[in-house]
Order: C-alpha cells, then sequence, then structure tokens
C-alpha cells in the first residue's frame, strides 16, 4: 500500500527542485504570453479568473486580496493580470474596469511593461532575509497621494509572508484604513503563514496544482514544445505551470537535474566513505542542500511507487528503467523508510540542524543496492 501522500508533501514542502526564486515566474510569463487578444490568457486557474471576474462584474472589489498556493504556481501572474483589469481603460466604459485585460490599450501595455505609474510592487530585496517596514512606509506614502493615470492605485505585494513583524504590523494600519482608490494584492504559499489579523482583512482567492495534462497541451500549444519534452516537464513541474515555463526557457535547469539524478541512483552502490564526501560537498550551501533533498524526495516517492508496480505515476518518466530495476532490488518497506528519512533531514534543516551532520545520517539510511 502507498502511504507517502504527494498532493500533502508538496502543499508542505513547496517543492523547489532546483532553487529558482519567485520573482522570476512572472517575467517568463509575460514574455512568453503577450498577445493582443483580449483575456486573462493565463493556463487554468479557471475558478480563480471566475471569482475575480464577478467581483467585476458586481463592481465590488475590495481593497485587498490574499492569492495562496504553492510556489510557481501562478500567484503573480494572476496578480498582475487581476492589476491590468483594474487599470484597463479598453472596455465599453473607459472609467469602469472591464471584466478582462484588453491587452491594447495604453495602461495594459505599461502593466505588462512594468511601467505603469500606478502599479507598485514590493517583494523582498535579494540581499535582505525580509520585507521592511520601510518599503510599507514607502506603499502607505504611495497610497495616500492620487492616482496618476488610472482609476486606483494597486499594490502588489509578492510573497507577503516575508514582512518582518514591524512591516506586517505596519501594513495592518492600511488594511484597517484603507484609502477609497486603494487595492492591496497579496501573494503567499499559504494562508497560515500570516498574521490572523492581516487575514481577516483580506478576501482570499486560492489557486491550486495544475494536472500534468493541462501543463503538457499548454506547453505543447503555447511553447510549441515537442511532445516527449513536454511530457517530462509536465510530470516534473507537479502541477506547477510556473515551473514548467521556466524548465522550458532555461535548458541548464533540466540538465542540471539530470546530473544531480545520475548522480543519486549511483549513491546505493558507493562506500560510506564516498557517501559521506558527498554529504559534506552538499553541506556548504543551504539553499543547494533543500534543493537536492528535493530532488530526492521526488526521487525515492517514485521508488516507492515503482515498488507498488506504479511505474505508469511515476515523475521522472526519463528514469524509469532505472527506477524499475532499482525498486526490484530496494523493496516498498526500504523506499518508504527512504521517504521518511528524507522528510526528516528536511526538517532538521528547517531547524537550524547541522547540515552536514543531518545529511550524513542520511547517508547512513540509504540503503545498499548491489547492481
Ligand atoms: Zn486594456
Amino acid at each position: 500500500m502507498i502511504t507517502f501522500c504527494y498532493a500533502k508533501w508538496l502543499k508542505k514542502s513547496n517543492l523547489n527542485i532546483l532553487a529558482i526564486t519567485h520573482h522570476f515566474c512572472y517575467h517568463v510569463f509575460m514574455a512568453t504570453q503577450q498577445t493582443t487578444q483580449s483575456g486573462w490568457n493565463i493556463v487554468g486557474h479557471e475558478h480563480a479568473i471566475d471569482r475575480l471576474r464577478r467581483t467585476l462584474a458586481a463592481r465590488q472589489v475590495r481593497h485587498a486580496y490574499l492569492f495562496t498556493g504553492p510556489e510557481h504556481i501562478g500567484k503573480s501572474l494572476l496578480a498582475h493580470r487581476f492589476a491590468q483589469t483594474l487599470l484597463c481603460t479598453g472596455g465599453a466604459d473607459p472609467r469602469v474596469a472591464p471584466l478582462d485585460p484588453c491587452n491594447t490599450c495604453l495602461s495594459c501595455r505599461k502593466v505588462a511593461h512594468g511601467n505603469h505609474p500606478d502599479l507598485h510592487i514590493i517583494s523582498r530585496a535579494p540581499d535582505k532575509q525580509f520585507i521592511l517596514i520601510e518599503q510599507v512606509r514607502a506603499l502607505q506614502s504611495d497610497s495616500a497621494r492620487k492616482t496618476l493615470e488610472g482609476r486606483r492605485n494597486v499594490f502588489i505585494i509578492q510573497g507577503a509572508h516575508e514582512m518582518n513583524v514591524q512591516a506586517a504590523n505596519c501594513l495592518l494600519k492600511t488594511l484597517e484604513e484603507p484609502e477609497p482608490d486603494v487595492v492591496l494584492l497579496l501573494t503567499v504559499p499559504d494562508s497560515g503563514l500570516l498574521l490572523p489579523t492581516i487575514l481577516s482583512r483580506v478576501q482570499q482567492v486560492s489557486m491550486h496544482l495544475l494536472t500534468s495534462s493541462q501543463i503538457k497541451t499548454a506547453l505543447e500549444q503555447r511553447w510549441e514544445v515537442e511532445s516527449e519534452e513536454a511530457t517530462l516537464i509536465a510530470a516534473l513541474a507537479a502541477g506547477r505551470m510556473g515551473w514548467a515555463v521556466q524548465a522550458v526557457e532555461d535548458e541548464d535547469l533540466l540538465a542540471e537535474r539530470k546530473a544531480q539524478l545520475e548522480a543519486l541512483t549511483k549513491l546505493p552502490m558507493v562506500s560510506k566513505v564516498q557517501r559521506f564526501e558527498i554529504a559534506q560537498r552538499i553541506s556548504t550551501d543551504a539553499d543547494k542542500a533543500r534543493a537536492v533533498l528535493e530532488l530526492w524526495l521526488l526521487w525515492w516517492r517514485d521508488m516507492v511507487l515503482a515498488a507498488n508496480k506504479c511505474l505508469d505515476l511515476t515523475v521522472n518518466v526519463d528514469m524509469r528503467n532505472i527506477l524499475k530495476q532499482q525498486a526490484a532490488k530496494v523493496g516498498t518497506t526500504e523506499a518508504e523508510r527512504m521517504v521518511r528519512a528524507i522528510l526528516g533531514t528536511m526538517e532538521a534543516l528547517d531547524q537550524n540542524v547541522n547540515a552536514r551532520t543531518a545529511l550524513e545520517v542520511l547517508m547512513l539510511d540509504l540503503p545498499a543496492i548491489k547492481m
């Protein structure tokens, strides 16, 4: 019996196979999804879009929205599209936001090019640990002034859970007494990461993982990816369109995954000394260690499936032969134990346990395979 719940794990782990920043996805999307057609132009997420369109149709736009869902699922993209619609002047009545962005009016084009004066993007600076109070104060001063071109001042706070306590409390004041024409759009992987006082003042828009067939079809039709490659990327994307697009745009991402996996498949056959050397090498960089562990987790989850004769459900579709061979030797119990051991190591790293020690313990847990 398969006891490991993949969907639950994905939600919990914010899967990030090879560390990539969440700021990148939006630009990839915008670069590849620019069209002159009217519409939201988003793959999937119909439920979330319908909800926003109903709000627009009823002319009941709230002051704050919270977009939630796993990393690289398209939260920033949806927030940008909503902002674009709120600022679009291409509708029947240019004074009212249409139900869909027209993508052709000056306002839509400015949003697409990132230079609309009434759309403000706030995110953690790459060299900082948090979104800082100064950034929220700047938001407050911008929100107090009159709009320059549009009907509204729209603010997108990407990764709002990265606000430190001071910044979050400062934002709370804006949420409690919002300026009439201000709309705040927050994105977070999980609503539980925000203060309850903030949560109670935002309208939540939940976004969910797409199916692999949705992703595969989109890759083939919109990005003209060959069928075989689209199948592989769609499987690895594990429901996250943003990751899939990035894998199409950045060839190194898949090449590095392949190299990492090939090294991983050899691990059960090497000596403990060699394993410890590898543990030491990985543990020097915390982000890299986490990325490698996530890849391993995906691999061992596939091993559980392969050991249970469910090879067709495995994600690493290009490695099924070797999965089948190794699973026959490892067996279900050992594969499940490894999944638990990797999850335990990831938790230990989250709690700042010494990375090298944690990885060395994991290396000892790895079953030996004689091929
Ligand atoms: Zn427009």
